[in-house]
């Protein structure tokens, strides 16, 4: 099969800027694109790389892209590189979007999505104290499933936060703390030892549900040994960012979660025959991808996830208008 090719880059700014243990980030750029068939059915797709957490760059995703021909063939959509993981998730799941025969417009398709059944999503808290009076409005859409941030302050403060928040968090609450790597081994260990504590306690009503990706990538074997010695779980996600790393590190025992994010995991095939095969513990999580990937990403998630975990999708309010602005690109294209 033979498909015309084409894609258009996007831009788009925060609602309001995110804060992580890797620095502020304002505007999320991608490449949206758009496969036509023969028989003229479409299939979108989107690139949404995030460099700094392991993906290739914008610029060699673009790179990429402008170097195709017009006309493409399966042959290319199945055999890019793993380098490009990113390319990998646009165009497999534009090519599975055609191939599903999927003819409902897009946008229709992505209102649907827009008003999720939050119960089964995460909300992301704002870092620091902003948690402390942002949760209730989330509560109230009904999210009951948290991810808070942490490493971003000194461990003193964010141990005095965590303190008020598990105090004024509802019962039924499920809350995730995500270091993206920035704490030290004796941080980390304080922080599981604190959550360990809470539950021997029995005095919070709610859940901790895991602490994610507590130390830097190089500190697997760390990680290995903190998932052994506490009871509080730990999650994996910046050191299996693209599917090598994360077959590498379930080759090298990790039990534990993974959080995947299909966006810049890689190719949708070969994600689904990993999990099938190995039955892992997963959540599935965002890349802050337009509602195109989204799609894609939650497809995904619906297919592989297990355990009844929230997935990570829960950012519809860092971003304003998604709707209206895919009209506009859509319009664009
Ligand atoms: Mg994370």
């Amino acid at each position: 099969m033979r498909y015309q090719f084409k894609f258009r880059l996007y831009r788009r700014k925060f609602g309001r800027s995110l804060t992580t243990n890797h620095g502020n980030w304002d505007i999320r750029e991608g490449i949206i694109l758009r496969l036509t068939d023969e028989t003229l059915r479409v299939g979108w797709g989107e690139i949404a790389p995030i460099s700094w957490f392991g993906s290739e760059t914008l610029e060699q995703a673009l790179d990429f892209c402008r170097q195709l021909p017009a006309e493409i063939t399966d042959e290319i959509i199945f055999s890019i590189p793993d380098e490009l993981p990113a390319c990998q998730f646009g165009f497999e799941s534009a090519w599975e979007w055609r191939n599903r025969g999927n003819e409902e417009n897009i946008i229709t398709l992505n209102s649907s999505l827009l008003t999720p059944n939050s119960l089964f999503y995460s909300a992301l808290l704002p870092a620091g104290e902003a948690a402390l009076n942002q949760w209730e409005t989330l509560w109230q859409q009904g999210y009951r499933t948290f991810k808070w941030k942490i490493g971003v302050d000194a461990i003193a403060d964010e141990l005095e936060i965590f303190e008020s928040l598990i105090h004024t968090l509802p019962a039924s609450t499920k809350l995730r703390l995500d270091a993206n790597g920035g704490l030290s081994y004796e941080e980390a260990n304080l922080w599981l030892w604190t959550c360990d504590n809470l539950k021997a306690n029995a005095e919070i009503p709610l859940e901790i549900e895991f602490l994610e990706q507590p130390l830097p990538i190089e500190q697997f074997q760390e990680m290995l040994e903190l998932s052994m010695s506490y009871k509080t779980a730990i999650a994996l996600d910046e050191s299996i960012a693209t599917l090598g790393q994360l077959a590498a590190c379930h080759q090298q025992g990790w039990r534990g979660i993974f959080v995947i994010k299909p966006g810049i995991v890689g190719s949708p095939s070969r994600l689904r025959k990993f999990c099938q095969q190995h039955k892992i513990d997963t959540v599935f999580s965002s890349v802050f991808e337009t509602a195109i990937a989204r799609l894609a990403a939650l497809q995904l998630a619906a297919e592989l996830s297990r355990n009844n975990r929230a997935v990570g999708f829960g950012i519809d309010h860092f971003f304003e208008q998604e709707e209206t602005w895919l009209q506009c690109l859509w319009n664009d294209l």
